[in-house]
């Protein structure tokens, strides 16, 4: 197996549920799910199962916010210091092994999760409060990750040419950093937490995964493909617990080599603080590789091609997963000229999009609050209050005549809630769009090519879209990070990514 024999990368497809069979597979497997509701599953060290303290991490369904979805052990300190020095310890066994048997129980990965793909929807669907669809594609982004990596392994394990020196032999190779600390969010519980594990792994490093406290379930999940597919047990360590209890001791353990972090801008800047920390014993600098909020804006132009098809790509960017993703649409800036025209055909879209839980209910408070907070600031269109229906539910909320120093401009609310912006032409608003300490992602409405080359050059964010919305990053086509206070603009999906994971050794022999 070489990168060049393979046939090309392409994306998972996604199932259409309106299609019997289709729906049959996921209704099957979420009364398959509900059987195992409530489950107790183990931490994972040093190649062996472990149980923790009395106190468990229990998470739920934040759409029927009674129901029990699992039980998690709560590491220790002592655990999570063991956990490290057991990384640590066979690294580099690990790393020694040939980067094609790496990728190839990546592969093995991929075809258990295409053959698992409706179960692991299912418990996105149940711990994350995932539509049927918003799972689907997050199962196949999961796959799309190890496909797609696993053969930029194998790219990487062969580095092309380097200049000769004469009476010289010169080469390249790649070693992988050591342990590495992978902290995920929750909101794509499945393929972020894929993702940052599996490009650590397949470039030969031992991992600790601190998955999130509201959704260790799937995490879980995940460890038994890793599992199923034949990794060495002892390559990867399952560690939940409370961030604030062994959060630092993960990060600041002299042995943690680098942290790999998905999440919030507080928490990854207090991450990259503490990892900048030379700690006793410590034998190199630490690498952050960060990725964190987002406040991603849209613009529609005056010279809009179709305000209907720009209204439907907002509303769509907005409030896809209840707005819960770093790469949503939290302001859209629009042209004066079609400013009230605009915001009009907003308010139906959004009354009719389909609606869901956020994650729970401290996020349906800090989101309510802020709702609270936008409807002094501006001026409701639509939403604006908790919904009736059982679960974390908040309607698409919609507030106009936002003020880029207004608090809903500039701060991550992470919900259904989308500020609308008017701008005097299109260089305000790029400088509206640009005014924020994140630079995640960013779309611009116009046919015309002028502003189009504008926003390319002058639209500081890591994944700029033109004529379309501004979520759903494709692996291998949208490669993903951010700028500023976005994060590190690692761009997972992307053929530089696994670099990040990896320390190149060159070796040059004089021939004798
Ligand atoms: P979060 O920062 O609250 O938590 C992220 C992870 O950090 C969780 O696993 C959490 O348990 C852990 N954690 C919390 N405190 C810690 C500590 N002191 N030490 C170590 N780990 C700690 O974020 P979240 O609520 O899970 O996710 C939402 C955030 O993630 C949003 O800001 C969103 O924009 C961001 N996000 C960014 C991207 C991206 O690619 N840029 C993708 C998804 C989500």
């Amino acid at each position: 197996m070489n990168y060049e024999s393979l046939p090309p990368f392409a994306n998972e497809a996604y199932r259409d549920f309106s299609e019997p069979i289709h729906r049959a597979a996921m209704e099957a497997a979420l009364a398959q799910a509900r059987t195992e509701l409530g489950r107790e599953y183990d931490l994972w060290i040093d190649g062996r199962p472990e149980k923790g303290g009395p106190y468990k991490l229990k998470s739920y369904n934040p759409s029927r916010p009674a129901e029990l979805i699992g039980v998690h052990q709560k590491a220790s300190a002592e655990q999570a210091n063991r956990a490290i020095e057991a990384a640590h310890t066979y690294f580099p066994t690990w790393n020694a092994v040939p980067p094609i048997e790496r990728v190839k129980l990546l592969f093995q990965a991929v075809a258990i999760l295409k053959r698992r793909k409706s179960e692991f929807n299912a418990w996105m669907v149940l711990e994350a409060g995932k539509s049927w669809a918003e799972a689907e594609a997050d199962t196949a982004e999961a796959i799309d990750f190890c496909d797609y990596y696993a053969r930029q392994m194998l790219r990487l394990a062969t580095p092309g040419p380097l200049v000769q020196m004469p009476g010289e032999a010169g080469h390249l190779v790649y070693l992988g950093l050591g342990v590495g600390v992978i902290i995920p969010p929750w909101n794509f519980p499945l393929a972020i937490l894929v993702g940052m594990t599996v490009a650590a792994l397949v470039t030969g490093n031992t991992v600790v995964i601190k998955p999130s406290s509201e959704t260790p379930t799937i995490a879980a999940k995940f460890i038994e493909v890793l599992q199923e597919a034949g990794f060495p047990p002892r390559s990867y360590t399952f560690l939940p617990g409370a961030g604030s209890e062994i959060g630092d001791l993960i990060v600041t353990h002299p042995k943690t080599r680098f942290i790999s972090f998905t999440g919030s801008k507080e928490v990854g800047l207090r991450i990259n603080e503490l990892a900048a920390k030379t700690q006793p014993g410590q034998r190199w600098i630490k690498r952050v590789i960060a990725e964190m909020g987002g406040k991603d804006a849209i613009i529609v132009d005056r010279e809009v091609p179709d305000i209907d098809a720009a209204a439907a790509g907002v509303i769509s960017s907005a409030f896809g997963f209840q707005g819960q993703k770093c790469s949503a649409c939290s302001r859209v800036i629009v042209d004066e000229s079609i400013y009230d025209r605009f915001v009009a055909k907003l308010k139906p879209l959004a009354e009719a999009f389909p609606q869901g839980p956020v994650i729970s209910a401290s996020a349906e408070k800090t989101i309510l609050n802020y709702i609270e907070i936008g409807k002094q600031e501006g001026r409701l269109i639509t939403g604006g209050a908790k919904s009736t229906e059982e679960g974390h539910v908040i309607p698409p909320t919609i507030i106009a005549d936002i003020e880029a120093t207004d608090r809903i401009f500039q701060e991550e609310i992470f919900g259904p809630v989308l500020a609308v912006t008017k701008a005097r032409d299109f260089d305000h608003a790029l400088q509206l769009a640009n005014d924020s300490e994140y630079g995640l992602t960013g779309a611009v409405y116009t046919s015309n090519e002028e502003k189009l080359e504008q926003a390319r050059r002058d639209f500081f964010v890591g994944n700029l879209y033109l004529n379309r919305k501004c979520t759903g990053a494709m692996v291998g086509a949208h490669p993903f990070g951010g700028f500023n206070m976005s994060g590190t603009d690692s761009k997972a999906g992307g053929p530089d990514y696994l670099l990040q994971f990896l320390q190149a050794k060159s070796i040059a022999e004089k021939q004798l």
